[in-house]
């Protein structure tokens, strides 16, 4: 350790034992005051600049390490990107294992790349390569290669009749073997996520905060390579938006999805989150260069057109850059079939390149994005807010925690007992200190403090691929 790891560790401890102290000023004037709403406003307000400030710290120190990160970020991204071009171009196609996967899931944008990056993960993990099957695709009639690079250069049709996926072992020596979309598969490998590759775990562990979705994130951003003219329109439009960093992006998704799968957001949730993450942009700045400010970028992305209307009117301090603004006046681009899939393209896109996000994880559209944005930094994994879900891909095989500190359940709450040691299931955050879950020794469901366990990630024998390696 340096010196400026010491100072820093330090002063995080610090600032973490005041933080306390200053709790307690703050409950105790509280309960002296007679106190009113605004009073309660403050004493959080006060708490929370302290709050931003450890952030802050914390944020100091892991740049310390940042060359080796960003070395290290670069060195697992090109090692993976070698295999999965070594596994998807076979030299001899015709008799290569292959993995066929059609896209024709009924289900929006964000849901049918899940549905093709479910099937990239199994493809890769039983040696087979992925064939992608999208003729008549909802997005893009002419197929995903219209608008994304092909999967394979050497391998792109299946090359005997395919028989359906009937397990890892059971389905071993079929040439052609078709996967069923996530809920009709019977007898799932281990490669689904959230398992994270054995080989690469003690690197992973060091390097990122969540190896599950930087695993998943390595095989979206394979998928989503842009072809040339969505590459030069995503380039376009950037300079058209002015889109710079730093930006804190929000997806705000309402239409369908309310009252079915989310409940509904109002604006002002999304945008107390984002104040606070510009608020410690506010802060840093002061704190390098006094009287400065960061610019209030927001990209919002939406699927309900009176949400960046009523944005610009009730945040006059930021700026918002959204596709609903520009593609009014841009007219389509004729290469895209769908207006669509534009919106939806350009929406994660920039989220993904936004430095936070604020959206509903129960979004695959906010999700996916959260998953892209983990190929652009060393760690991006609490670059994000969550207004509901915890991360999760759809289909995955179970996400568990163990406790790491006992717990006795309050009385008169919905809490649960924890031993160290014990194994949950966790069904959710609920942003308040507490998570919700399943205790699997007690068979309890309920409550529990959300400090008091650590992630169980799962490892798998992945195949390491040592010819591409070479
Ligand atoms: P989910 O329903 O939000 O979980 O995500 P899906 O991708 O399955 O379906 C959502 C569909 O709604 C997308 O394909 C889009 O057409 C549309 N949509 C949802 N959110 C957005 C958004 O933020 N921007 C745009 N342009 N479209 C969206």
């Amino acid at each position: 350790p340096t010196k400026e790891h010491e100072t820093l560790k330090k002063k995080i401890h610090n600032g973490v034992v005041e933080l306390l102290y200053s709790i307690k000023t703050e409950l105790n004037y509280l309960k002296k005051s007679n106190s009113q709403e605004g009073d309660t406003k403050d004493a959080i307000s006060r708490l929370s600049q302290q709050q931003r400030s450890i952030l802050i710290d914390i944020e100091d120190l892991d740049q310390l390490n940042n060359d080796w990160k960003q070395a290290e970020s670069k060195a697992l991204r090109d090692l993976v990107i070698k295999r999965m071009e070594y596994i998807q171009n076979p030299k001899d196609c015709a008799n290569a294992k292959q993995l066929l996967c059609k896209l024709n899931k009924g289900c929006g944008f964000g849901c049918q790349v899940h549905h093709l990056t479910y099937c990239f993960m199994i493809a890769y993990g039983t040696e087979r390569t992925l064939i992608v099957e999208s003729k008549n695709w909802r997005y893009e009639p002419g197929g995903w290669e219209v608008v994304f690079k092909p999967v394979s250069t050497t391998c792109t049709k299946t090359s005997s009749t395919p028989v359906g996926w009937k397990g890892e072992s059971e389905s071993k020596d079929v040439q052609t073997v078709h996967l069923p979309i996530v809920d009709g598969v019977i007898k799932p490998p281990p490669y689904m996520p959230l398992g994270i590759p054995e080989d690469l775990a003690p690197r992973l562990f060091r390097l990122h905060g969540n190896p599950s979705v930087w695993w998943v994130g390595q095989f979206m951003r394979y998928l989503l390579r842009p072809q040339k003219w969505l590459e030069d329109d995503l380039l376009k439009v950037e300079k058209e938006f002015g889109f710079e960093n730093p930006a804190v992006g929000i997806q705000v998704r309402r239409t369908d999805k309310v009252g079915t799968e989310a409940a509904f957001h109002g604006i002002e949730e999304y945008m107390k989150h984002v104040a606070e993450w510009f608020d410690k942009c506010d802060l840093r700045l002061a704190k390098e260069q006094a009287g400065t400010k960061c610019v209030r970028r927001v990209y919002l992305a939406t699927d309900e057109p009176n949400v960046l209307p009523e944005a610009v009117e009730k945040y006059p301090d930021y700026v918002f850059i959204s596709d609903q603004a520009i593609s009014k006046s841009a007219g389509l681009d004729s290469r895209y079939t769908k207006a669509s899939l534009r919106g939806v393209v350009l929406d994660i896109f920039f989220l993904s390149k936004c430095d936070y996000l604020v959206c509903t994880f129960s979004s695959q559209v906010c999700r996916v994005a959260y998953e892209l944005m983990q190929t652009l930094h060393p760690d991006a994994s609490s670059f994000f807010h969550s207004l509901d879900d915890i991360y999760y891909y759809g289909g995955q095989t179970g996400h568990e925690q163990r406790a790491v500190y006992p717990h006795n359940a309050r009385p008169g709450t919905n809490e649960i007992d924890l031993n160290v040691g014990d194994i949950l299931g966790i069904a959710g955050n609920h942003w308040d200190g507490n998570s919700k879950g399943t205790n699997r020794r007690t068979g309890k469901v309920g409550l529990y403090p959300s400090h008091k366990v650590e992630e169980i990630i799962r490892i798998v024998k992945y195949p390491t691929y040592p010819e591409a390696d070479s």
